[in-house]
């Protein structure tokens, strides 16, 4: 029997605000351990929370960015459980009533457009840290208590692991536009729970699920996915059945195991905050919102193809992060020549950075830097060869491309006398070649240019040593006759 995949996610998103949802305590990571409390937030008794007005508008740009309703009317719940993690015993998070509601987002797949609906999306706050330090317990870090979440949740659309791959990127893109997460993987700011099941393919009866929490990377997350989706078709052929359980992805080993029995909604006890108004949000504030959403990426690769000129594919790479673009727009206001500039961001610069473990935040040179380089290229300064070297050079911190080529002495051989008298030389010393093109071996040239090259330590320019060459040996051969 043949089976079909099937996924929906929920994702948390971090919001970037600078204070808590309920308090006035900083969000900032990597802060010692227990240093950003208060009363609020370490759910001491009779304490009041007081929502952060800016969750509000952040989960409001999220929604309208996922085209989700925003509803004008919804409320916070109180979500039970306990863990040592949440010191109140409850999470305050939406139940019936979030704030978004019914978007859908396309992804391409394939050639082929998929969209894949957004449930809702709702406000709710990040529980603390473990961290388990072997034989000797486990430590409490209550600074995360408190910091503002959203949770994404998609309609079991999506079919295969590349799919669910591709629609987790394309969120995280339109997030970090947005301004309203720095969906930094890294620090747990952007998390992913993959919910999965198999059933007979082209049946409408979706089968049981499990699901597997906090991927976080995308690679981890496609890995995952096959392993599970492989897990769930063995058992059913075994005449199994699936067990609906939150299971553990370990990416070191590879596999997924059993952690616990999927709790159900009704093991919450959800009831209303009553400490909390509700949140009404008006047509105006909701369009506000709406006029304050920055071009977001699809917008801008159509832009870039339009605009710009360059191919769609190198459009959707520079696209693929915010801080990439922003550069990209302006080494192109500072030297015309999108498709040369683009070529840089998508190849040579991505190597460098992951050669340096720095990103497009922390590259060492400005985009002005760059536009310099392709402008010393382009105007026959310095070969393409060169140019390499001089990048190199600039991931070094030596300063702007025009100082580092005089700095190395790597400017091109413009002057004809000069690199005449070389080609002379290398024509002397390749008696056999000039033969061969006396013979009508004409790809005895490109040795002789390949020759000069690199008696010029590529710094000949090659149009030029081209030229010389010929006129040189044509002279040469017809002397001979
Ligand atoms: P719960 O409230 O138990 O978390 P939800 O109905 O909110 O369950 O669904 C959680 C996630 O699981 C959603 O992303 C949803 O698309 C996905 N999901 C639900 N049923 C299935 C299924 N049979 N197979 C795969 N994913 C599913
Ligand atoms: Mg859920
Ligand atoms: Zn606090």
């Amino acid at each position: 029997m043949e089976y079909d995949i099937v996924i929906g996610m929920e994702i948390h998103a971090e919001l970037a605000t600078k204070t808590k949802i309920f308090c006035s305590c900083p969000t900032t990571f990597g802060a010692d351990e227990n240093t950003h409390t208060c009363p609020v937030c370490l759910g001491m008794p009779g304490v009041l929370p007081v929502l952060n007005k800016k969750v509000v508008e952040y989960a409001t740009k999220a929604g309208l960015a996922l085209n989700c309703k925003i509803a004008n009317f919804s409320k916070m719940d109180r979500k039970n459980y306990f863990y040592p993690d949440l010191p109140k015993a409850y999470q305050t998070s939406q139940f019936d009533l979030p704030i978004c509601v019914g978007g859908v987002l396309d992804i391409e797949v394939g050639g082929e457009t998929r969209p894949i609906g957004i449930t809702r999306i709702h406000i709710e706050e990040d529980a603390g840290k473990l961290i388990h330090e072997g034989a000797d317990g486990t430590l409490v870090d209550v600074n995360r208590c408190g910091v503002p979440l959203i949770e994404i949740v998609t309609e079991p659309d999506m079919r295969s692991a590349e799919e669910a791959r591709i629609f987790a990127e394309k969120v995280r893109n339109i997030l970090e536009y947005t301004g309203v997460s720095d969906c930094k993987m890294e620090e747990g700011s952007i998390r992913f729970d993959v919910n999965l099941s198999v059933k007979e393919k082209g049946s409408p009866v979706l089968g049981t699920r499990t699901e597997m929490k906090n991927l976080n990377s995308f690679r981890a997350l496609e890995r995952a996915v096959h392993y599970e989706s492989k897990r769930q078709i063995i058992e059913l052929k075994k005449g199994h059945r699936i067990i609906q359980e939150t299971r553990k992805w370990d990416d070191v080993k590879g596999v997924s195991s059993s952690m616990r029995s999927k709790e159900e909604a009704h093991d919450y006890r959800y009831f209303p905050e009553p400490d909390l108004v509700p949140i009404v949000i008006s047509d105006e504030e909701i369009a506000q919102a709406k006029a304050e959403l920055p071009e977001l990426p699809e917008a801008k690769k159509a832009r870039y193809v339009s605009e710009y000129g360059i191919p769609e594919y190198d459009a959707s790479v520079i696209t693929t992060s915010k801080a990439s673009a922003a550069y990209f727009e302006e080494a192109v206001a500072a030297y015309n020549e999108p498709k040369l500039i683009a070529n840089w961001l998508m190849v040579d610069i991505p190597a460098h950075l992951k050669e340096r473990e720095l990103t497009m935040e922390t590259i060492p040179f400005g985009p002005v830097a760059l536009a310099g380089l392709v402008k010393l290229i382009k105007s026959g300064e310095i070969s393409g060869k060169i140019a390499k070297n001089v990048m190199e050079k600039m991931f070094e911190g030596e300063g702007d491309p025009e100082t580092i080529v005089k700095d190395h002495g790597w400017a091109q051989m413009s002057d004809s006398g000069e690199l005449e008298n070389i080609i002379k030389q290398v024509i002397a010393d390749n008696p056999k070649s000039v033969s061969d093109i006396a013979d009508g071996n004409k790809k005895a040239y490109g040795f002789l240019t390949g020759q000069v090259m690199r008696a010029t330590k590529g710094q000949a320019n090659p149009q030029m040593a081209n030229q010389i060459i010929r006129k040189l040996v044509e002279e040469q051969i017809g002397s001979a006759e």
